[in-house]
């Protein structure tokens, strides 16, 4: 909306393009919209809780009557300035709220408050990386507005066919942060690592929770193509309603193949808004784009300018903490962990800091990364849970850890301790106890337990002897069937050996 795009459709002539194959160079730029973590809604105190009564969290202000005046939430103004300046950008010092004019049964006020001519930050740029590269995408600004309401349609799915449709002011009124990049991006592929990376910086800032999947984040992306080393940009079109990451590069798949194959065959591409069906994978036409002027931005005369000072802006820098790639960084060479294990370790702040707690406490930080990237994700993929909401702690792994060390816990066991530990918040050492999970190390407690699996098994006894070593695995894993797994490997390889003679 914001950038330098034509509005007249570019014509290419079928002249021009003759039977020579065409390089065509995509051109992508992408319009995220986030929804802020604030208690109240960006211009009255509602609540912005999310799953109340419909019209429950509403008031005066947010459903636009009369006389009802708006007041800046600070906290979204924070949020706002925290993610301006971890995407590098410029805090204009004085910004100005603007009324963008439409109409629609979701929009009481029948505009939305929104900054146009004057944003809160410009100019910034984030950095992604595809194919082992990094690659700058300019930030062209951040601004703050309110989000609409919803219609809830009654009758079917969508609007389409409904008997009647019911409005819920809930949302109405809640701060969205909007967050506009340059045409910089150049393949689908770019812009979900862009979108990705994007969610990742607003998780860790805890400005946005950052789902797609339910619409805390929602994005909107403009591509057109234009003829390699042309200067001029195409038409547009802009796509919507992407719920996850893999549906912007989906979608802006089918929509790069369309323009390409509308511009071979020497047709036009129109500026319109698409919508991308997830079900069939396809794109099709809302309707035909409205330009800015058509919202007839003025500034709201109900608000007075927006200033940010210094002091708020080193406040905020104050409180922002390591962004992700600095993380990064700093993992690699702190604690020699492969890229792509850090990458897991760094997903959450949470996991993040879950981890180097663990490491010092254990003074084993590749082990206890092993235990974050393998077991305890999968435990947490197999119970749909997040690591934060269980009762593991790094006090807890760390002792586990431990115990694994010194041998008095096998390897195998620690699995089923760990699975026990996520669940009740019990030490490693009291349920290896009650479990009777601790790992046998007695000599003359596995004596016996040897020769029972050398009688019983001749057949693997003269394969060992006859040169197979392998046969000996199978004579380890019927010992430790006879432990129920908690043989000290080691020792049983030993015993068994010497009652083979
Ligand atoms: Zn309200």
């Amino acid at each position: 909306m914001f950038g330098s795009w034509p509005s007249e459709p570019t014509i290419y002539r079928r002249a021009m393009i003759g039977n020579e194959i065409m390089n065509f160079e995509t051109v992508i730029g992408l319009e995220t919209h986030a929804q802020l973590q604030t208690e109240s809604k960006m211009f009255c105190t509602c609540s912005t809780k999310f799953g109340n009564d419909p019209n429950s969290n509403i008031c005066p202000v947010c459903t636009g009557q009369p006389g009802s005046l708006p007041v800046i939430n600070e906290k979204a103004i924070r949020l706002a300035v925290k993610t301006a300046l971890a995407l590098n950008c410029r805090i204009n010092s004085e910004s100005v709220f603007a009324r963008k004019n439409y109409f629609y049964p979701d929009l009481p006020k029948d505009y939305q408050i929104s900054q146009f001519e004057m944003p809160l930050a410009e100019h910034g740029y984030l950095e992604i990386e595809v194919g082992g590269q990094i690659k700058k995408i300019g930030i062209t600004r951040v601004h703050l507005e309110e989000d609409a309401g919803k219609l809830v349609h009654k009758g079917s799915a969508g609007i389409k066919g409904a008997d009647y449709s019911l409005v819920d002011l809930n949302r109405t009124g809640t701060p969205l942060m909007e967050i506009v990049s340059e045409p910089d991006i150049r393949t689908p592929e770019e812009a979900r690592v862009f979108m990705e990376e994007l969610a990742h910086i607003l998780r860790y800032l805890e400005v946005c929770d950052a789902k797609l999947e339910e619409g805390s984040m929602r994005c909107d992306a403009n591509i057109s193509i234009r003829l390699a080393g042309a200067k001029e940009l195409g038409v547009k079109t802009e796509l919507k309603n992407m719920n996850s990451f893999k549906a912007v590069q989906k979608a802006l798949e089918k929509e790069e193949t369309r323009q390409k194959e509308v511009v071979s065959e020497g047709g036009k591409i129109f500026q319109q808004t698409l919508l991308y069906d997830e079900a069939t994978s396809s794109v099709h036409p809302m309707r035909s784009k409205e330009g800015s002027h058509d919202y007839r931005y003025f500034p709201d005369p109900d608000l007075l300018p927006l200033y940010v000072d210094e002091k708020m802006i080193e406040e905020v820098k104050g409180l922002t903490g390591e962004l992700p790639i600095e993380k990064f960084k700093r993992f690699v060479s702190q604690y020699g962990i492969p890229g792509q294990d850090i990458n897991v370790l760094i997903e959450s702040r949470y996991t993040a800091d879950f981890f180097e707690e663990t490491a010092k406490l254990s003074s084993e930080p590749k082990l206890s990364a092993n235990w974050l990237i393998g077991d305890i994700p999968a435990y947490l993929n197999a119970n749909n849970t997040e690591l934060k909401e269980t009762k593991l702690t790094p006090v807890l792994l760390a002792e586990m850890i431990g115990l694994v060390k010194t041998g008095a816990l096998s390897g195998n066991s620690a699995k089923k301790v760990l699975a026990e530990m996520i669940k009740t918040g019990r030490s490693a050492k009291e349920l290896v106890e009650s479990m009777g999970a601790s790992q046998i190390s007695d000599e003359s407690a596995l004596i016996e337990i040897a020769e029972k699996v050398v009688a019983a098994n001749p057949q693997s006894v003269e394969a060992f002897k006859s040169g197979k070593e392998a046969a000996i695995k199978h004579l380890i894993g019927q010992a430790m069937k006879e432990t129920k797994g908690r043989a000290n490997p080691r020792l049983i390889e030993t015993l068994i050996k010497k009652a083979i003679g």
